[in-house]
């Protein structure tokens, strides 16, 4: 009789937390998703595809592990000093060695706001970005981000100072720690002016930042700082790289179809923005016509940014044709 009546208080219970597991509004963190195996040395933590809210507390991106012989290099840890630190503890009860490098792909405060909460548990740990990064981190840019995420989840996002990375790179750098070779690649103006694609050589794979996103409408988080052709380009000399895995700023790590898929949208929108600019027509004129011709992409997440995007990609052919 007891006994039975404790299984039912367990299954109960169970039963209670599952629902609250999978209720949609409750507050989530990187706690939530999975460490992923996506190739020997590379663990990533594949973030929800959305923007920041108070639901998931500004955690939106892909924040990594690249696991060495004597310690974990972190690659993006999120947008707050929790993300950070968790990320740390979780890559820690699989690996438990300590961190020795951060990197951070670029400026874009979901990134690299989590640099806090690393630092928090290792406080003299190298952070490498590309030089252009640390000058506009520098400059205040953190503290404009950690607004963002601030007023965007309605401070659930908890405390974050913004840490800066101390040591620039420019691209064309090898960089060996323990038994892993990291090639960094700068491509030029693409998704930002500071974008930096980390290539781990063992496992024949490379971190694109967000010049590459998967089912997810490129730059139309921060159109303002992108470069849409340069962004095709960078996708293009990336395709001539020996990688067979490439891990995304969002959404999921897969081969060569998520940058071709990429490159695909890319292509077909500015040729598109640049058919109607050729025959004379406004951005907000073409705008219904282009958000049909692409609607294959509808279920890629932020379609619904299309307009503005299409906006941007029209200033930037108008620029170039001055
Ligand atoms: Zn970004
Ligand atoms: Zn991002």
């Amino acid at each position: 009789m007891t006994c039975s009546r404790t299984i039912v208080i367990v299954i109960a219970f169970l039963g209670s937390s599952a629902l609250q597991a999978h209720e949609v509004t409750a507050p989530i963190s990187i706690e939530s998703f999975p460490l992923d195996e996506v190739s020997p040395h590379i663990r990533v933590v594949h973030g929800p595809l959305a923007q920041p809210s108070p639901e998931n507390r500004g955690f939106m991106n892909n924040p990594a592990a690249i696991l060495t012989a004597n310690g974990i290099i972190v690659v993006d840890p999120g947008s707050s000093r929790n993300t950070g630190r968790q990320l740390v503890e979780k890559v820690r009860r699989i690996w438990n060695k300590p961190v020795v490098a951060i990197f951070n792909t670029h400026v874009h405060g979901d990134h690299w706001l989590g640099n806090d909460g690393v630092r928090e548990l290792y406080p003299n740990v190298p952070i490498y970005a590309h030089e252009r990064m640390i000058e506009r981190a520098n400059a205040g840019e953190g503290e404009f981000w950690i607004n963002v995420f601030k007023t965007m989840t309605k401070g659930t996002a908890g405390e974050t100072k913004a840490v800066a990375p101390t040591i620039g790179l420019k691209g064309g750098e090898e960089i060996r720690i323990d038994d892993v070779t990291l090639k960094i690649h700068y491509a030029g103006h693409a998704h930002s002016d500071n974008d930096l694609m980390i290539e781990v050589l063992n496992d024949r794979s490379l971190f694109t930042g967000d010049i590459v996103l998967n089912h997810h409408v490129p730059n139309s988080d921060v159109p303002q700082d992108a470069s849409f052709k340069g962004s095709i380009t960078a996708i293009e000399a990336m395709l001539k790289g020996p990688y067979s895995l490439y891990v995304p700023g969002h959404g999921r790590t897969g081969g060569r179809e998520v940058p071709e898929a990429m490159l695909r949208f890319h292509r077909k929108l500015y040729d598109l923005v640049m058919k109607f600019y050729r025959d004379g027509q406004q951005d907000y004129e073409m705008k219904d016509r282009i958000v049909n011709e692409m609607s294959e992409y509808r279920d890629w997440h932020n379609f619904s940014e299309m307009g503005r995007v299409i906006g941007y990609v029209y200033r930037e052919i108008e620029k170039d044709d001055f």
